[in-house]
C-alpha cells in the first residue's frame, strides 16, 4: 500500500510537543494536510516555525485551543474545514499524566483528571464527527496508556480514569462504525516533554537526561531495555489513522517495549 496521503487531512490535538509533534511530521512526510493545536501560544509558535523549516507551510495549520473548551474546539474545527475542506483523521493526543496516590489525590484533582481524560476525547470527537463521517475513511486515534490495563501505584487517578476512557472508546467504536473507526495506542513510556519536565523536577538524580532515562528504564525492568521514541508512537498512530488499518476498530496497539504484564 502507498505511503502517500496527499489530500488527506489530519487533526492532531496537542501537536506542539512530544508524540503529537512527531505524528505531525510523520503525516506531513506522507503528503497529508495537518492541523495542530495546543494551549500555549509560544509553544505553538515555536513548534510551527520548526515544522515549517522542514516541511513548508502549504499543508500545515496551527491554532491555539484548549480541548477542554468546547467553543475553542469548535472554532478550531471551523478553521480546519475553511483551510482544507474537510477532516479524515482525528488524533486525540492532548493531555498529561498526574503523579498521585489514592492518599494524596483530593476531590478537585479527581475531577480534573476525569475532565481531562474524558473531555479531551469527547469534545473533539463530537465536534469533528460530522466531518469524519463525510470522509469515507474517517478514523480517530486516541493516544492512551498501558495504565488503562495495568495500574501503577504512583499514578492511581490517571490509571483509573484511563481504564474508563478505554471502555468509552470501545462503546464509541461500535456506535460510530462503519463510517468512523476508532482505535488507541497504549503507551508505556515514550520520551517527550512530560519526561523532560519530570527530569527537571528530579534534579537530585545528578545525571544528564539520557543517563537518567536509561537508569529509569533499567529500574522499571522494561524488556526492550529503553524508553520509546516519539517517532515510534507516531508510526503506530499513522497506521491506525489511515486506511492501512481499514479492518481495525475498537482495538489497541501496545507501545510499552514489553513492559505490559497483563494478558487479554
Ligand atoms: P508532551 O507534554 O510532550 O505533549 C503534550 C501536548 O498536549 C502538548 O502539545 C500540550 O501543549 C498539549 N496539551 C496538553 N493539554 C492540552 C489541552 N487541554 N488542550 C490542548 N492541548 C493540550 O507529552 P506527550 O507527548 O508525552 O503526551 C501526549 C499524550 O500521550 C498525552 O495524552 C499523554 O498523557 C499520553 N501518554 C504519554 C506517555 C509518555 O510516556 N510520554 C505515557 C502514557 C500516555 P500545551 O501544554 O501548550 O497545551
Amino acid at each position: 500500500m502507498s505511503d502517500n496521503y496527499s489530500g488527506r487531512t489530519i487533526v492532531i490535538t496537542g501537536g506542539t510537543s512530544g508524540i503529537g509533534l512527531a505524528t505531525t511530521k510523520r503525516f506531513l512526510s506522507a503528503g497529508a494536510n495537518v492541523a495542530i493545536c495546543g494551549r500555549d501560544e509560544t509553544r505553538l509558535k515555536n513548534a510551527l516555525s520548526g515544522i515549517k523549516r522542514e516541511f513548508g507551510e502549504e499543508h500545515l495549520l496551527g491554532v491555539a485551543c484548549d480541548v477542554l473548551n468546547k467553543k475553542q474546539v469548535s472554532d478550531f474545527a471551523d478553521a480546519v474545514v475553511d483551510r482544507f475542506g474537510g477532516v479524515d483523521t482525528l488524533v486525540n493526543n492532548a493531555g498529561q499524566a498526574r503523579l498521585s496516590t489514592f492518599e494524596n489525590t483530593d476531590e478537585e484533582a479527581w475531577r480534573e483528571e476525569f475532565e481531562l481524560k474524558f473531555f479531551s476525547i469527547i469534545h473533539p470527537s463530537k465536534i469533528f464527527q460530522s466531518h469524519l463521517k463525510k470522509s469515507g475513511s474517517g478514523a480517530i486515534v486516541c493516544v492512551s496508556s498501558l495504565l488503562s490495563r495495568q495500574p501503577e501505584p504512583r499514578l492511581v487517578a490517571t490509571s483509573a480514569v484511563r481504564a474508563g476512557q478505554l471502555n468509552l472508546i470501545h462503546s464509541m467504536a461500535a456506535e460510530l462504525a462503519p463510517a468512523i473507526r476508532i482505535n488507541s495506542i497504549l503507551i508505556g513510556v515514550i520520551i517527550s516533554g512530560q519526561w523532560h519536565q519530570r527530569f527537571e523536577s528530579a534534579k537530585n538524580a545528578g545525571n544528564d537526561f539520557d543517563s537518567w532515562v536509561k537508569k529509569q528504564a533499567i529500574e522499571k525492568g522494561i524488556p526492550l531495555g529503553r524508553f520509546g521514541q516519539p517517532e515510534e508512537a507516531a508510526n503506530a498512530i499513522f497506521f491506525l489513522g489511515t486506511p492501512m488499518s481499514s479492518y481495525t476498530t475498537g482495538s489497541t496497539i501496545d507501545l510499552s517495549g514489553g513492559y505490559s504484564r497483563h494478558v487479554g
